[in-house]
């Protein structure tokens, strides 16, 4: 009996004869699972009776060794501080100092990296296969309130920051999304998103997990091995980022129509697919439909508080909206004092509640002013419309204020994707001493599309505002882009700076 304490853990014992993993070279059940944590757990404990907190920074490619090594590392009384996969030597070695963890736990495909960097810093180093698996030994109990994880945040502003959260959190976050999106042990979700963020490894894994459900596990993303195992007619769950479904969204359009006419058939099997982490352009939302008949789920959501919005399962969604608290999230829109905005005014969100995390990982400062009294200010502005939140963007990258008016970059953007030459765009702020701020666009074209700055303010002036129309564009060839494949706006905003 896995008398751990650890919620998650201790719900895998209704489930254990179903499979909890699901990977090309087959299936692992739940009962294995806590078996090979189990081991784990010992070998990282070496004799200790609990590790109390220590830090154990891992990385595994996405297959069973992934929760196997999360669990093992909470089983044995451990802070999991997951890595990025595809993180350069320089960052891991960052988040590993950064958290100070003792221990670094690696698969043979990341040896050569990690390995050096655990010798450089003096800091014990276990590779996934020789962790000595079978030499079981008495495992701590573990009270939910202990800290259960570290996740660093996508660092699109400053340094990465780590953010703590404990078991009782991680279940608050997990629970809300069951009840929300009637999660059942009957689902099977596939799984095609990086293991070091909060989409999945909250909403995707351990949410699969907590429900005693089926994570399949896709090594890498690709569209057509997604489009396969959508056709394989097993999945019924589907979570990912706007990018990935632009991605399926032109493998379709490149598909012969009898293939497309299968692929779309295909998702007709799926009860729900979500989008979320950045926001969706109406575009792919439409598009998505059409293709699919799927109204895809946007909703909102941040590391430091797991989700907070969402569309509805069950009633319409609506395209640019991202919907409603979830059950048990406090949500509120504020001005630049805290004071409550008037019905239908722009704000900060703020958020409260047992899915809200503790504090940044020994930043006592950032902590302090990254909360109102018990409010988490998100740095997020939204605008509230019959009962649906409407993102507008990061106050500090997205809002732009230019000639007195406070405009959002997000709305922008979604009026320059319809022009049928563009195929991506990032709208930015550049500092101005005239105008406070000028409006910016980095622009993508379409392959063989060409257009002039001329051009698009001509066209910009029939959609939007004056004061909207970006006074300067550049044409790229790829917008930059962090590892979850959100766009990097202060990295956008020097292409402005010459
Ligand atoms: P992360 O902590 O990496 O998940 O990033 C969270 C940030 O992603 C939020 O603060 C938002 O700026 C953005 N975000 C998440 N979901 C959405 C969404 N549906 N629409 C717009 N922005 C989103």
């Amino acid at each position: 009996m896995a008398d751990s304490g650890i919620p998650l853990i201790e719900r895998a014992e209704k489930h254990k004869g179903r499979v909890a993993i699901s990977i090309m070279g087959g299936d692992f059940t739940y009962s294995q699972l806590l078996e090979t944590s189990s081991g784990v757990a010992a070998g990282l404990l070496a004799g200790q009776k609990d590790l109390k907190g220590q830090r154990v920074a891992f990385l595994t490619p996405r297959n069973f060794d992934y929760p196997a090594i999360q669990w093992g590392i909470w089983r044995a009384g451990g802070i999991a501080v997951p890595l990025c996969e595809v993180h350069p030597a320089a960052e891991l070695t960052y988040t590993i100092q950064d958290s100070g963890a003792s221990i670094v736990v690696s698969h043979p495909d990341f040896t050569p990296t990690l390995a050096p960097i655990a010798r450089k810093l003096n800091i014990r180093f276990l590779s996934t296969d020789r962790i000595p698996n079978g030499n079981h030994q008495t495992l701590p109990r573990v009270a939910s309130e202990r800290p259960a994880m570290i996740l660093y945040t996508s660092g699109t502003t400053g340094k990465p920051k780590g953010v703590l959260l404990t078991h009782h959190t991680l279940q608050a976050q997990i629970t809300t999304l069951i009840r929300a999106w009637e999660w059942h042990g009957d689902d099977r979700i596939l799984h095609v998103l990086p293991l070091h963020h909060t989409h999945g490894i909250v909403n995707v894994l351990c949410c699969a997990l907590w429900a005693g459900a089926t994570c399949e596990m896709l090594p890498r993303f690709d569209a057509a091995r997604v489009w396969q195992k959508f056709m394989d007619g097993n999945i019924t769950l589907f979570m990912a980022v706007p990018t990935i479904y632009v991605k399926l969204i032109a493998a379709w359009k490149e598909s012969t129509p009898e293939q497309q006419q299968t692929l779309s058939k295909a998702c007709a099997r799926l009860r729900l697919m979500v989008s979320g982490s950045a926001a969706l352009p109406a575009t792919a939302f439409h598009q998505w439909q059409t293709i699919t008949g799927h109204a895809l789920l946007e909703r909102y959501g941040m590391t430091e508080i797991g989700m907070a919005l969402s569309n509805p399962l069950r009633r319409e969604r609506k395209p640019g909206y991202v919907g409603a608290p979830l059950p048990g999230v406090n949500v509120r829109l504020v001005d630049e004092d805290g004071g409550a905005v008037p019905a239908g005014a722009s704000g900060e969100i703020e958020v409260k509640g047992p899915s809200v995390f503790q504090k940044y990982w020994e930043r006592p400062e950032e902590t302090q002013t990254a909360f109102r009294e018990s409010w988490f200010r998100t740095g997020d502005v939204a605008i509230e419309e019959e009962g649906s939140y409407r993102i507008l963007g990061r106050q500090s990258t997205d809002i732009i204020k230019t000639g007195g008016y406070k405009i959002s970059a997000l709305e922008i953007e979604e009026v320059l994707r319809t022009h049928s030459d563009i195929a991506e765009c990032a709208v930015v702020g550049k500092e101005d001493p005239e105008w406070g701020e000028r409006v910016c666009a980095a622009i993508v074209l379409r392959e063989g599309a060409s257009l002039s700055q001329a051009e698009l303010r001509k066209w910009g002036k029939e959609r939007l505002a004056p004061y909207k129309v970006p006074s300067n564009a550049i044409f790229v060839k790829r917008l930059p882009r962090n590892p979850m494949g959100k766009v990097t706006k202060p990295i956008v905003k020097k292409l402005f700076i010459s």
